[in-house]
């Protein structure tokens, strides 16, 4: 099956409200989708998040690097070699979102072709995983009342906390009164975006411990070297390397150093099959997974849960998989549901996706 042609649509959907982290903050889902057209009719379709202030790639960027570099190599080319695929993406460095988007459109078409869903393909280890919610910067009851909402209404008792304000104790404010809000029951941890120094993050670090958060996550930045190893030395809760580590060999580099103990998987920005080295590079060197969100839209969701679900270390902990909810709408045709806490992995064929052309057309930039 030979691939015919790609397509790139930039779109932009407003968020219900700002999300705020210490790296930056989003107001508009400001993506493109990726459609891969095959030669026997079958269309893969993902969805490309930019983060300029995390990877450097813009919307404009991921349709020019897909329309001028990536479509032109992959026209032509067989579906199911994907490994000389990749060999042809890996001549461009960096577009992790362009490339990743590409790599998971296959994988749909690659479903669909058998009649399987990605998740089958995978590994096929579960059809559900647990859910994380994510909490922005915000007042510390405004934050423990949205914590309480997304478990009344969608069963969600694992909430990830954004921290790495200055000063720390404003975050520690915060982490105390989710805490006494939701009791022992819930898991909390936080991710610091690099927002702290090595010494700010240790001082912290001692009262999420007797907080009960169970992860740590880029508290500083891992180019201050030695301060991170530091600082990891002493964490007695797992350090997870997010954006300092988005490549295989950075996982490695970061695991060996002593910079993380535990790494986070954004099926966003490693697609599938690189999402599946991480892990099993995890596996073999002993490090615990999370299953990330790059701020994704529904399209992006149900490829993390796809992926997450796929194997028994991707799934063990509750993944990231709800950032959605904040969208005031989407492209897809059916809406994910999230109840007693869980994601249900959609049915195939490929990752079962339709998308609705008429909100396409409605938030489509490009005409
Ligand atoms: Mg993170």
């Amino acid at each position: 099956m030979k691939i015919t042609a790609v397509e790139t649509v930039p779109y932009a959907i407003p968020y219900t409200k700002p999300l705020k982290f210490a790296s930056g903050e989003v107001h508009t889902a400001e993506h493109v989708l990726v459609r891969v057209y095959t030669d026997e009719g079958l269309v893969g379709v993902a969805d490309a998040p930019p983060r300029p202030f995390t990877y450097g790639e813009t919307q404009a960027s991921i349709v020019g690097v897909i329309e001028r570099i990536f479509a032109p190599q992959l026209v032509g080319e067989d579906v199911f070699a994907r490994e000389w695929i990749h060999g042809l993406l890996h001549r461009t460095v960096g577009n992790p979102a362009a490339k990743s988007a590409l790599d998971m459109a296959l994988w749909d078409i690659t479903g669909q072709s058998c009649g399987r869903s990605v998740t089958e393909l995978l590994g096929g280890h579960t059809d559900r995983m647990r859910v994380s919610h994510m909490l922005g910067f915000d007042e510390p009851r405004r934050m423990a009342d949205e914590a309480q909402r997304m478990w009344d209404t969608y069963g969600i008792t694992v909430f990830k906390v954004k921290v790495g304000r200055r000063p720390v104790h404003l975050d520690l404010r915060v982490c105390r009164a989710l805490r006494s809000a939701l009791g022992d029951k819930a898991e909390l941890y936080v991710d610091g975006n690099r927002g702290w120094t090595a010494s700010e993050a240790a001082a912290a670090l001692r009262e999420f411990d007797e907080l009960g958060m169970t992860l740590a996550e880029e508290l500083c930045p891992a180019d201050d070297v030695l301060g991170r190893r530091w600082l990891v030395g002493q964490s007695r809760i797992p350090f997870v390397a997010d954006e300092s580590a988005t490549t295989p060999a950075e996982v490695t580099r970061s695991l060996l150093d002593g910079s993380a103990t535990a790494i986070s998987i954004k099926t966003a920005r490693t697609g599938f099959t690189h999402s599946q080295r991480v892990l099993f590079q995890c596996e073999g060197m002993g490090a615990e997974v999370v299953m990330g969100n790059q701020i994704d839209a529904r399209l992006g969701t149900v490829c993390t849960v796809a992926f997450g679900a796929a194997y028994a270390a991707s799934s063990r902990r509750a993944g990231e998989l709800s950032n959605f909810l904040d969208m005031s709408d989407d492209l897809l045709t059916d809406p994910l549901m999230i109840t007693d806490g869980t994601l249900a992995v959609r049915d195939g064929p490929g990752l079962g996706v339709v998308i609705d052309e008429d909100k396409l057309a409605r938030y489509r930039q490009d005409r």
